[in-house]
This record gives C-alpha cells, sequence and structure tokens, in this order.
C-alpha cells in the first residue's frame, strides 16, 4: 500500500473534495482521509447552498444532487411582518447532501485523488519537530503512518489537529450555535427559504425552513450556546434547541400537524476565523478554521471558495517544494483580504443583532426595504442605518457600530 504523498488531506467533505479535485488535476498526487463509513451521512445540515460559488468553480452539478431550486429568502420579523429577499446570494439550492458530498468526492478521484473513507486521523506525525505525515487508522485498526510533506485539516467542526500543529482553535461558546433540526413533510412552500427571527423563537440566532422535494422541507434552529437561555425577553429558561424548536413547530399553522422523519442536532461556528491558517508544513481550510458566515452558519460555499484559494497558493508552495508557513500564508492572506473581510462585516452585524430587542427588530422590518436588505447583507451599513435612525434616533447607539 502506498504511504507516500505529495498532500495528505483530513476530511472529505465539501472543503477536502474541492482541494483534492484541484490539486490531483493539477498532477499532485493526494490522498484524502475521512472517518464516516459512508462519505455524506449522517446529513447535519440544513443543505442551503447559493449557486454563485458552485457556477463560478465551472462545476455543474448533477440533478440527484439538489432536491429544490430556491429563488429568494424570506425573512420573518419577531411580529411576523416579513421581507422577501431575492439576489444573486439568496439564489441556489437545496441540496441533498448525501449525495453532494459523494458526488463532489467522486470529481476528485475521476482527477486522480485518492480517499479512504472509515478512517479516522489520529495525530500528526512529525520529524526532528516538522510535521511530516500522519498516523491513522482504518475501521478502528492497528494504526499506521502516511507520509506527506504537507497536511490539510478539513476536519470541520470536529477539528483538532490545529491545536496539535500548535494552532489557537478552540471556539469559546459565544462563538458557536448549537442546533436541531427536523427533516419534516408536508411542507407546501415556494422555493424561498424562510429564516425565523426573534428572542422568543430563536435567542441570538434564527429558525430556518428549507424546502425540500416531494413536500418535505429541514425544519432547523440555531441559538447562541453562551446564552443562559430564557435570560431575555420572551425566553424559555434553560430551554434546549430542541425545546424553542418544538415551540416554534406547534405553534406553525402547516407545521403542527406535520410529520418528523429524522432529527439531529449540531453545533457550527459563528464567530470569527481561527487565528492563523497555517504552520509549516501544515493547513487549516473551510470550517475547520471557521470560514463560516457568523450570520447563518452557512459554511459550504464559503468552504469550497477556500478550497480553491489553498489548492492555488499549495500549488505554488508544490512547484517550489517549499511548504514553509511563510510560502503558505499566501492562502490566509488572500482569504482574509477576499472572502475574510465579508465574514468580518457578518460578524459585526451579528453583534448588532444580538443586542437589538425584538420590538426595534419589528421597526426595522418595517422600516427597510429588500434593496435595503441586500445592502446590508453587502456591507453596505450607511444608507439603511440613516433610515433606521432617522425614525428611531434611540437605535443610533446601537447601530453606530456599523457605520463607525
Ligand atoms: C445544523 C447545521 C445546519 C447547517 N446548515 C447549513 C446550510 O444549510 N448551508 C450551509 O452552507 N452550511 C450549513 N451548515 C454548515 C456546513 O454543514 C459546514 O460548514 C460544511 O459542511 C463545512 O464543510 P467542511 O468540508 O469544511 O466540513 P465537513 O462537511 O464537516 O466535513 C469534515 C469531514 O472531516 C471528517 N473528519 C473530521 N475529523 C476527522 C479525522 N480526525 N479523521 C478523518 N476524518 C475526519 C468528518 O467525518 C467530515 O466528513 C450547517 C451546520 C449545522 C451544524
Amino acid at each position: 500500500m502506498k504511504t507516500d504523498y505529495d498532500v495528505i488531506i483530513v476530511g472529505a467533505g465539501p472543503t477536502g473534495a474541492t482541494l483534492s479535485r484541484v490539486l490531483a488535476q493539477n498532477g499532485l498526487e493526494v490522498m484524502v482521509f475521512d472517518k464516516r463509513k459512508e462519505l455524506g451521512e449522517p446529513v447535519r445540515c440544513g443543505e442551503g447552498l447559493g449557486a454563485r460559488e458552485v457556477v463560478a468553480q465551472g462545476i455543474d452539478l448533477p440533478k440527484p444532487c439538489i432536491s429544490t431550486d430556491i429563488h429568494g429568502a424570506k425573512v420573518i420579523a419577531p411580529d411576523g411582518s416579513s421581507i422577501v429577499w431575492k439576489d444573486k446570494e439568496t439564489t441556489g439550492w437545496v441540496l441533498e447532501r448525501k449525495i453532494f458530498d459523494k458526488w463532489l468526492m467522486e470529481q476528485a478521484v475521476h482527477k486522480g485523488a485518492r480517499v479512504q473513507s472509515y478512517t479516522r486521523v489520529i495525530d500528526l506525525v512529525k520529524n526532528g519537530g516538522k510535521i511530516s505525515g500522519v498516523s491513522v487508522s482504518h475501521a478502528d485498526h492497528e494504526p499506521y503512518e502516511v507520509s506527506a510533506p504537507l497536511v490539510i485539516s478539513a476536519e470541520g467542526m470536529e477539528s483538532t489537529l490545529a491545536r496539535k500543529a500548535g494552532i489557537r482553535a478552540t471556539s469559546t461558546l459565544y462563538d458557536v450555535d448549537t442546533c436541531y433540526q427536523y427533516e419534516m413533510q408536508e411542507y407546501d412552500h415556494e422555493n424561498l427559504i424562510e429564516l425565523y427571527f426573534g428572542n422568543e423563537v430563536a435567542p441570538r440566532g434564527y429558525v430556518w425552513i428549507f424546502p425540500k422535494a416531494d413536500k418535505k422541507a429541514n425544519v432547523g434552529i440555531g441559538i447562541g450556546a453562551h446564552l443562559e437561555t430564557g435570560e431575555k425577553e420572551g425566553g424559555i429558561r434553560g430551554a434546549t434547541p430542541k425545546e424553542y424548536l418544538d415551540k416554534f413547530i406547534e405553534s406553525h399553522a402547516q407545521l403542527k400537524d406535520a410529520s418528523k422523519l429524522q432529527d439531529f442536532g449540531g453545533i457550527i461556528s459563528v464567530g470569527a476565523p481561527i487565528d492563523s491558517f497555517v504552520k509549516d508544513n501544515f493547513m487549516v481550510v473551510g470550517t475547520a478554521a471557521r470560514q463560516v458566515d457568523p450570520i447563518h452558519g452557512g459554511g459550504i460555499a464559503l468552504s469550497m471558495e477556500a478550497g480553491v484559494i489553498a489548492a492555488n497558493t499549495i500549488l505554488k508552495a508544490h512547484k517550489a517544494k517549499d511548504y514553509s508557513a511563510s510560502l503558505l500564508k499566501e492562502y490566509e492572506n488572500t482569504w482574509r483580504a477576499g472572502p475574510g473581510k465579508k465574514v468580518a462585516k457578518r460578524l459585526l452585524l451579528r453583534k448588532v443583532m444580538e443586542s437589538t430587542s425584538d420590538e426595534d427588530f419589528n421597526y426595522i422590518f418595517k422600516t427597510i426595504t429588500e434593496q435595503d436588505l441586500n445592502d446590508v447583507m453587502a456591507g453596505k451599513f450607511a444608507g439603511p442605518v440613516a433610515k433606521v435612525v432617522a425614525g428611531r434616533p434611540q437605535l443610533l447607539g446601537n447601530l453606530k457600530a456599523l457605520v463607525s
């Protein structure tokens, strides 16, 4: 068995699959390990994906990967008023992730990458203090070592290797949302994802309804993991995400009689990316690096985008036979100057949103238009903030962080 590669990637999610596809098609010998018995399963995701990043990568998703086309988002305020938001960001799909993840990895294998499922990476292997590979165990059998001059953590939220490489990568409770989701049926929809906000509905988070084919829907919730839930107005003291979600479903005209086909819990980052993405002979990419949208916890598109950025740097490192942190840093700088800027603005917005009361939220929703919402999500805060503050000057204290 071959135990020596150009690059070892830990994790065959969207990050690992994208990275390995681009590297393999450029001639690198790539090995991807994933601890899952079957790639893509179990699904722990709302499965929503904006089309832009996928289209930008020239990937043509086959029909089975897509459950439903999405034409926009309906954002619902605590008092039930709503804005329908249709733009490039909210146009896309609800996926069948168990098919999508596997298909994405298959594309990498077609280009020459190798993947091995049911194989856990246990630790980094070092030679003279330098990372030189990993130790892995297939099906909990005796561990063995595989070597490469570059190891990449694409492990998602469960990542452990970055810490082992010496990167400060621990998320605080404030930086994550705890989530619960049901797959439900039957649910009639208008090809819009629905996002419900409010402290009573989901403190420091939101409830989502992502429609799927055959009148199914992913109905989920994420709430701030740090919160002593119930402390804020209208909250349920000590309640779990599941209890909030059950309460929401009970009060929803269509969902209260719908069936629950599946349920699961999970956590997702809504904080800042980790301090550093690279060390000598080591990189962290995708959700493992907390490259996730802090407003909605979406990480698939950002992972795929980061995968391409990282791959471009790795190709240079491979050519130069130099995997030092100083060369690999180009990936980090490119990401922080590009998608990272958007993530930083979203983090600012999230912090402002969490200190906004339900009543102010309702007012803001009644005041802004779809175009304002587009501007806000694009990080252009000045116009919408001016409009809101003109009618409710007391909100300046809270909103000024967006424009200063
Ligand atoms: C409840 C919930 C809902 C979500 N909904 C959405 C959504 O609707 N849209 C969206 O864009 N994002 C959503 N996300 C986030 C999204 O799922 C992730 O951001 C995305 O999957 C990240 O891709 P990744 O490849 O970086 O990591 P992952 O998809 O998590 O893949 C990491 C892989 O690494 C493997 N792995 C980990 N450690 C090891 C190890 N030591 N050895 C071997 N293999 C290992 C894992 O088995 C896994 O397959 C949601 C997350 C949650 C929790």
